[in-house]
């Protein structure tokens, strides 16, 4: 499925050329208030095979791997050249690395259930369109339950909107547990429509994901979140990506983490390789001369040519992968249910493969 990400579309333009209010402050970040135009981002402007929305703009998880950054940085720059006299605006263009403004200075869409809603009334045009199949995923380009959303509550009035919508075929990706505080509502969209839960988790080891998920919430949080989704009958996948080379990649590490979803009851598993397109590789590859300084010439070797491993790397990650949940009783590589749902599947894992076919592996690969 190609996979062309227009720039800007990914997570809305739409809330350019509106004030910027700052409506709260957490300790390093700060939140600010805008009032989008639209929230539900067709699959013509984001190249992805689906709808999506992001209730924020930004990301306070910070994972050193995250291929949003970009998207965030053209929100900045053109609302602070938008707003001169917006101080914190001009300093967050202009004396913070572009990586960690995405980290720190965080869009709120305040009015996206108002605009979902209107959107969404019942026999408009769009809501016919998601009443044939198309599914809406949401947490495309941002975690919807990130620290934000505690606060805001925008994700949870989201979801409110599109429980009282019937029909539908809804996709959740988080890292989050906060996702579990929305189980009513989640309870609500799952007696109507089709909705699924993508929890993302690439290692069990809490140290090693705290380096390269400094503030996601720890790998036990998210299994507990799973057992307690599960458990209320929300189908619930895990997404085991991306897998770092040399870093989470080991046949341990991933069996591990196999059979701890399959005994808290995982509906399926799918897993990909990591990709850095330029804006991700800019954070990324320093980030690993610092943290990993050991693998620094092997990932620069590879990722300082291109965005991708090689096809037999993915091959092979696949397979053991693949073999580990059918040791375990996980479906793998779908979520188990229809064609439709694989498509969807695919599709969430294009947001880290892109259109291409991987074709450099790293020089010397000792794993998988
Ligand atoms: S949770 Fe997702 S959007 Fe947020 S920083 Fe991590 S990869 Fe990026």
């Amino acid at each position: 499925m190609a996979t062309k990400f227009q720039q800007g579309a990914l997570f809305d333009a739409s809330v350019l050329g509106q004030p910027v209010p700052m409506v709260g402050e957490q300790k390093d970040i700060q939140y600010f208030g805008t009032i989008a135009r639209s929230v539900l981002n067709g699959p013509e402007t984001t190249g992805m095979g689906f709808w999506s929305i992001n209730p924020y703009v930004g990301c306070a998880f910070g994972c050193a791997y995250c291929y949003a950054r970009y998207a965030h940085r053209y929100v900045l720059d053109r609302t602070a050249t938008a707003n001169p006299e917006h101080d914190e605006m001009q300093s967050a263009r202009d004396t913070m690395p572009f990586w960690l403004a995405f980290e720190r200075r965080i869009f709120v869409k305040q009015n996206a259930a108002d605009v979902l809603r209107k959107v969404l009334r019942h026999g408009s045009e769009r809501h016919q369109a998601l009443l044939h199949g198309d599914t809406i995923v949401i947490g495309t380009a941002t975690d919807p339950f990130q620290p934000a959303e505690r606060r805001f509550r925008i994700t949870r009035s989201v979801l409110e909107v599109i429980a009282e919508h019937p029909g539908l075929s809804i996709c959740i990706i988080t890292k989050s547990p906060l996702v579990t505080r929305d189980i009513d509502v989640l309870k609500r969209i799952a007696r109507n429509s089709r909705l699924t839960v993508h929890l993302s988790l690439i290692s069990l080891d809490r140290d090693l994901a705290r380096r390269i998920e400094p503030r996601a919430p720890t790998p036990e949080a998210r299994l507990r979140a799973l057992a307690r989704l599960r458990d209320n009958g929300i189908e619930t996948g895990i997404n085991v990506m991306p897998v770092l080379p040399a870093i989470t990649d080991s046949d341990e590490a991933l069996e591990a983490l196999v059979k701890a979803v399959a005994e808290r009851g995982a509906s399926y598993l799918n897993t990909c390789s990591l990709r850095l397109r330029a804006t991700a590789r800019a954070r990324y590859l320093p980030f690993i001369e610092q943290e990993f300084p050991h693998l620094a010439k092997r990932y620069w070797s590879t990722y300082g040519r291109s965005d991708k491993t090689s096809a037999a790397y993915s091959e092979r990650l696949k397979a053991r992968v693949g073999e580990m949940c059918a040791r375990y009783g996980v479906p793998f590589g779908h979520n188990g249910r229809s064609g439709e749902e694989e498509d969807q599947a695919e599709a969430v894992a294009q947001r880290f493969l892109g259109d291409g076919q991987l074709t450099l592996e790293l020089d010397a690969p000792d794993r998988l």
